[in-house]
């Protein structure tokens, strides 16, 4: 089967529905295609290691728009359905289905996969790692049968899922490489709030420990020694992007990212990059980033619509992401590539904030229960104000 298509979207993630949406709000014509490898519509992530995983939200909640949405554009959604190979000289792309699909304008927006690290035993198919809804369902059906869970990795969704399972009643031990969790990204300040949220939440932390092995799914090793027999190991290990198809593709590459300036367009013409999987030009940072944020994947997938439908925007803002431990609010807005000076200011009640400054300017603002500060932080941040001393 062969089809013309003038707007295909790789990926079915955020990044993809808010290209798809965008491009017809700019007024993008002819047919949209959005090419999924995923089973579901595109859906919300992030409640999986929050309400989703201890049952407080359904697959109900997760459709990031209702099914007319999709009528209403006029965009077609193919799903379980990955594009395996792609011309980009000829602007075709295969599915693994056989489909060819024809294109004028193209946004790839294939996010990334979750990365597990090269030990014995972390292929088990008993060993979980989260990212789809697929896995999230997988995951609360594991949960539900287990007693204790072994968590390995303290980045944020590592910290979310041990706070969500360890009010679903399980006995959580997470492993965390670092002195405190987040240690290298958000500082020791940050790291030792977060470790004590942990601590009241029952998590057992196991800091400055790294995972070695894994047996037949539940036996865990460490450096310091081996873990009582566990029901669930959950790998939390970071992500990996999906860029293998853009790379073989021809599309210009770094740091496993597709590179994109400012208005998202890679290498090639007419193909742009949005999401986890692209190496973006910050236009006020003016650099390249990368970024794993919600917000940013739909804010980069509108960005990229838009101009496929013949608009010029760019990327310029500071990217910002939340996480929510248990009821416990975080919000962060940085350009996230690394900081030398980090102040921590108490604003009482629990609540703080921290600056990061690189030498001398502020680069980012974390916050909890100070949302002014969060606010203002983005933009002192987008604005490159001097990192002095606040209260
Ligand atoms: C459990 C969890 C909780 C999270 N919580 C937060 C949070 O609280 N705050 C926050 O800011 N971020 C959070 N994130 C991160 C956030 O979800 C990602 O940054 C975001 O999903 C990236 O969007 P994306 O569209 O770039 O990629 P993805 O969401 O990864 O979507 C990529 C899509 O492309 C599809 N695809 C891949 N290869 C192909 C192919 N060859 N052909 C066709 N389709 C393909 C995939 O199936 C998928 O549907 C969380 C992530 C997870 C997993």
């Amino acid at each position: 089967m062969r089809r013309e298509s003038r707007f295909l979207i790789i990926g079915g993630g955020p990044a993809a529905l808010s290209a798809a949406r965008a491009y017809r709000d700019a007024g993008g014509e002819g047919e949209v295609r959005l090419v999924s490898a995923d089973v579901d519509r595109p859906y919300a992530r992030p409640p999986l290691s929050k309400e989703f995983l201890r049952g407080e939200a359904g697959d109900d909640d997760l459709p990031l728009v209702e099914d007319s949405f999709y009528r209403d554009r006029e965009i077609q959604v193919s799903l379980d359905d990955p594009v395996t190979h792609w011309d980009i000289a000829e602007r075709r792309a295969r599915t693994a289905s056989g489909e060819t699909v024809q294109y004028s304008q193209c946004v790839y927006a294939t996010g990334a996969e979750p990365q597990r690290p090269p030990i014995d035993g972390a292929d088990h198919p008993d060993v979980r790692t989260l990212r789809s809804a697929q896995s999230g369902r997988e995951l609360r059906e594991a949960a539900r049968n287990a007693r204790s869970a072994v968590v390995v990795g303290a980045g944020f969704i590592g910290c979310e899922a041990a706070v969500s399972l360890s009010r679903l009643g399980t006995r959580v031990t997470l492993i965390c490489p670092g002195p405190a969790p987040q240690h290298q990204r958000l500082g020791a300040e940050a790291g030792r709030e977060i470790l004590g949220w942990l601590d009241s939440e029952g998590v057992h932390v196991l800091t400055g420990t790294e995972l070695t092995g894994i047996d037949r799914g539940h036996r865990v090793s460490t450096d310091s020694g081996p873990l009582p027999d566990t029901g669930l190991v959950l790998l939390a290990t970071g992500v990996k992007p999906r860029a293998e198809l853009a790379e073989r593709a021809g599309l210009a590459t770094d740091q496993g990212r597709v590179m994109t300036d400012e208005q998202l367009r890679t290498s090639a013409a007419d193909v742009y990059a949005a999401g986890d999987v692209a190496l973006a030009c910050n236009a006020i940072a003016g650099r390249r980033l990368p970024v794993e944020h919600w917000g940013e994947a739909e804010t980069m997938g509108e960005i990229a619509g838009a101009n496929a439908a013949g608009e010029h925007r760019r990327w310029a803002n500071a990217p910002g992401f939340w996480s929510v431990l248990g009821d416990r609010v975080l919000k962060y807005a940085a350009w996230g590539d690394g900081f030398t000076e980090a102040q921590l200011i108490r604003h009482g009640d629990g609540a703080f904030t921290v600056w990061y400054g690189q030498n001398g300017t502020t680069v980012g603002v974390l916050t909890h229960e100070a949302d002014e500060d969060y606010e203002r932080g983005a933009e002192l941040v987008e604005r490159g104000a001097p990192l002095s001393p606040r209260t």
